[in-house]
């Protein structure tokens, strides 16, 4: 197939999976009491052509997410409109705080006091207030990044208290599950928490994925980050 054709067929398929996404995420609102507006659609665009992504953008789309930094650099220049909304979604290194702050509007993968501490920092160096979420590793998985269940509490209240820095809510990876009804045991806990450590400013709740995005809006989701199921696989 040439490239021109392929493109096609991908624009096509994204539209039809993004008109059914939509259907999903009104449908799973309803259930939970709310308007689709409520939930949050953001895009995870990672490993994705800037040509595909300027097609999802051109259906609507508002919000994109994507995990690292260099990667969401280098799509910058290709993306219309440039003024398009994103957040950082994968763990960030220190030392890549100064290139992130300005580039996204909300930082949802902060995963310990020391990197909190760094985007306060060069926050207040530029004069300007970043909104983060603090990441929740809800299953105390080793291989995960995020603030373990049982430290919450106190990081939240420390982070609250750095200046330049306003921590909106919480996001979370819950553990990969076969069937996604068992994943809403993990988001109801990280609804718990969310519901439970609340206060002013604070109403972001980031859960659900391709797999689940559906059970998390049923659990509470305020926003839901869809990457495969708009897009289709990723190719690395
Ligand atoms: C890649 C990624 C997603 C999207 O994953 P899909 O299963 O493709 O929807 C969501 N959140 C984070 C943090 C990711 O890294």
């Amino acid at each position: 197939m040439t490239e021109k054709l392929l493109i096609d067929e991908q624009t096509a398929d994204i539209t039809a999976n993004y008109t059914y996404i939509r259907e999903r995420i009104s449908d799973a609102a309803k259930k939970s009491g709310r308007k689709a507006e409520d939930i949050r659609f953001m895009a995870v665009t990672k490993t994705v052509n800037p040509v595909l992504i300027n097609h999802a953008l051109s259906l609507g789309i508002e919000l994109i997410g994507e995990n690292k930094v260099q990667e969401l650099l280098s799509k910058k220049e290709f993306l219309k409109p440039e003024g398009i909304e994103k957040h950082l979604i994968g763990h960030l290194q220190s030392n890549k705080v100064k290139k992130i702050l300005g580039e996204v509007s909300m930082i949802e993968s902060v995963d310990s006091n020391s990197l909190a501490e760094e985007i306060s920092k060069h926050s207040v160096n530029i004069g300007s207030v970043t909104d983060v979420l603090l990441e929740v590793n809800i299953a105390n998985e080793q291989a995960k990044t995020g603030y373990l269940r049982e430290d919450i509490d106190k990081a939240v209240e420390y982070t609250r208290g750095l200046p330049g820095l306003r921590v909106r809510g919480l996001m979370s990876v819950p553990p990969v599950c076969e069937n996604p009804d068992e994943a809403r045991k993990y988001f109801e806990q990280v609804k718990n928490l969310f519901e439970r450590l609340k206060y002013d400013g604070w109403n972001t709740l980031s859960l659900g994925m391709s797999a689940d995005y559906y059970e998390a809006i049923l659990s509470g989701s305020t926003l839901i980050r869809v990457g495969s199921a708009l897009f289709g696989h990723r190719r690395y």
